[in-house]
């Protein structure tokens, strides 16, 4: 099958951005398939092993535009969406550019962005920790984060599960000088219980070291349930 134009999605929808420094936002989201790490915590697991369709650019789109959150922005998430940075770039300046006012890619800080920028696209780098379980050599890439932490459209959210998580970040912050007006952590909780016990554990280290908290929208109003 010639996949040039085409690019493989897990599935498309709208919602409003859960997580991060836009939460609460209406987004059409779009979520392409695979990733390169597995981490423990893992709530879209889907996205890496199930099911999958190479949709050609042209499609997407009229997909995409028929969901009126698109005309504000539009998020790449996963799996891992740069994967496919070229697919993605090629969306994003050729497809989508005059559909919306903003990108947003969700990355897991592992893979560098596409070398062409636009002021539209805003990246949410979220590098997996120790609780990931994944180990530090895939999970890891210094260069990576570095490059993104010299971005002003690029956010840094940490998930957090434990103490040790907060030290990791904490020194990987320092060693890549990222701002931490671009950081926040957010709660590792797969329901609504886990995550209030956990938003009020973390509390106390954000206020301490100061950065910011980031909510996790989707599962304080709908638990597990996926494609919200
Ligand atoms: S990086 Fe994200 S999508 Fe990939 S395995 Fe980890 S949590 Fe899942």
């Amino acid at each position: 099958m010639d996949q040039k134009n085409k690019i493989p999605v897990v599935e498309i929808f709208e919602s409003l951005q859960g997580e991060g420094p836009t939460a609460g936002m209406p987004a059409t989201f779009i979520r392409l398939f695979g990733c390169n790490l597995e981490c423990r915590f893992c709530d879209t697991a889907y996205a890496l092993h199930g099911n999958k369709e190479w949709m050609d650019f042209s499609s997407l789109k009229r997909k995409v535009e028929k969901y009126p959150s698109s005309w504000e922005t539009i998020v790449f998430t996963g799996g891992e969406p740069l994967l496919w940075k070229d697919k993605i770039d090629a969306l994003c300046y050729h497809y989508l550019y005059q559909l919306t006012k903003r990108f947003e890619i969700e990355t897991n800080g592992t893979i560098l962005p596409p070398v062409i920028d636009t002021s539209k696209i805003f990246y949410n780098v979220s590098p997996k920790l120790g609780s990931s379980c994944t180990p530090v050599r895939k999970r890891r890439k210094l260069d990576v984060l570095k490059q993104f932490a010299t971005m002003d459209r690029a956010m840094f959210k940490f998930p957090i599960a434990n103490e040790k998580d907060v030290v990791e970040a904490l020194s990987l912050i320092k060693k890549c000088t990222i701002d931490t007006q671009h950081v926040s952590f957010m709660p590792v909780a797969a329901n609504r219980m886990a995550l209030i016990t956990k938003t009020q554990w973390l509390w106390g280290f954000c206020v301490k070291h100061k950065i910011r908290m980031s909510p996790r929208l989707h599962i304080l109003a709908f638990g597990e349930e996926r494609g919200i």
